[in-house]
């Protein structure tokens, strides 16, 4: 078994490395704090243009999309590497939709949506949660009435993240109301901007924004329907294996800045890395890390051998979010009291960046599923258990 990289992919990262050195700037990282790191700012949208510009927003795609026809290993690489940059991560266009249109998207819909989303000129918002349907997807109903041409929308999605900043929704909508619920669902694309869609903030405990999404008589062509109708809920699963890879990088700067901290800071006399307890700690996050980033990179192989990855995704997506939480609450003991204080305070440690990711890392747990519904997961596609 080989682990490392091949040649021209470690040179392609050293490549995207020297890029981001040369092009990030402190508003963007700012911007993306601030924004929970989706995509859709002013900052990441000047960014983006420019990385896409090389083809490394999409690089796995056809050519004729706007791709490279390269490897899934070279997107994931390319992920990781903004991730440790502290850049935008959750791209729904590029990693959720784009690549269910790829491949179940009609032709007219390739044409239209694909280009500019490899281009980074526009970004969707992911539209699935509601009130009453969040674990449970199957039980939504905004409700799209079939009007010949068009789709006339009513109803209400709540935690639609990027919503506030994209410019289209992919959005899971009631379109049969008889028979089981999940085969009454479809995906559609609508235009934030079209009348009737009211967006209003919901604050998380990070501090970012998410957000609740009105719809009243809104009208969506008929064009903008994915796939076939009453499909939807096989492209929702599809697009949220996708969506549920994290970045092992996320906290991986962190975690060095904690360990030179331990390394720097004396205390009674003796740096703290030479405690025992702290050094027992940061070993095992180091061990977790390392596992975090088999998995992720298992991923990738997955797709270039044309496997989808499915249960491997949740095991992924809860490994990592849960190492995450687990480095900032080590963080948060190895600088102590003074690990509390917020951005912007003078006494500060690390400029405030460990409480600033403990409270985010919880919410990571949360959404595209939360951990429990991922070892449901694991355990009924992976292990073959009955349903709870
Ligand atoms: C910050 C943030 C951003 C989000 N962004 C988006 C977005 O952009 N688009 C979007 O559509 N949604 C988004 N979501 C919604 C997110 O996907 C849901 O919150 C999540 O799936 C959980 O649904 P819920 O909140 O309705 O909780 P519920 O489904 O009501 O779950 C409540 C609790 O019960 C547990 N539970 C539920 N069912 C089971 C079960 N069968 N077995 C064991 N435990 C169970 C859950 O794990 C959870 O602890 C976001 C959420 C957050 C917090």
């Amino acid at each position: 078994m080989d682990f490392g990289f091949r040649k021209e992919e470690a040179d392609l990262i050293k490549e995207v490395r020297a890029f981001i050195r040369e092009e990030v700037t402190p508003e963007l990282v700012e911007e993306t704090h601030e924004l929970g790191a989706v995509f859709g700012g002013p900052e990441a949208r000047k960014f983006i243009k420019k990385l896409a510009a090389k083809g490394w927003l999409t690089p796995a795609w056809p050519r004729e999309y706007g791709g490279l026809d390269a490897s899934e290993m070279i997107t994931y690489m390319i992920r990781d590497e903004m991730a440790y940059a502290e850049l935008p991560l959750y791209f729904v266009a590029a990693y959720n939709a784009g690549p269910m249109i790829l491949r179940d998207g009609s032709e007219e819909m390739k044409r239209e949506f694909l280009p500019p989303i490899a281009r980074g000129e526009i970004e969707f918002a992911l539209g699935y949660t509601e009130p009453q349907a969040g674990s449970d997807l199957a039980a939504l109903n905004i409700r799209a009435e079939d009007r010949g041409d068009h789709f006339l929308l009513n109803g209400q999605k709540t935690f639609n993240t990027h919503t506030h900043v994209a410019d289209y929704h992919w959005l899971a909508a009631r379109t049969n109301f008889d028979g089981p619920k999940h085969k009454g669902i479809s995906i559609m694309i609508v235009d934030l901007k079209s009348p009737g869609i009211t967006i209003r903030p919901l604050i998380t405990m990070a501090g970012w924004r998410t957000n609740e999404v009105y719809y009243d008589d809104v009208i969506v062509p008929k064009k903008n329907l994915m796939g076939e109708k009453n499909r939807g809920f096989y492209y929702l699963m599809g697009a949220l294996d996708f969506e549920r890879m994290f970045p092992p990088s996320a906290y991986k700067k962190l975690f060095e800045e904690i360990v030179d901290y331990a390394r720097e800071t004396i205390v009674n006399g003796q740096p703290l890395s030479k405690d025992p307890l702290i050094r027992q700690r940061l070993a095992q996050m180091a061990i977790e890390l390392e596992a975090s980033r088999l998995l992720y990179y298992q991923l990738a192989y997955m797709l270039d051998k044309e496997m989808i990855p499915n249960y491997q995704s949740s095991m992924e997506k809860v490994f990592a979010t849960e190492v995450a939480q687990r480095i900032c609450n080590t963080g948060m003991e190895v600088l102590g009291l003074y690990g509390q204080l917020k951005k912007g305070d003078k006494w500060a440690p690390l400029a405030g960046k460990v409480e600033f990711f403990y409270r985010s890392s919880v919410v990571e747990t949360i959404y595209a599923g939360t951990s429990e519904i991922q070892r449901n997961i694991i355990a009924e596609r992976g292990l073959g258990l009955p349903r709870g």
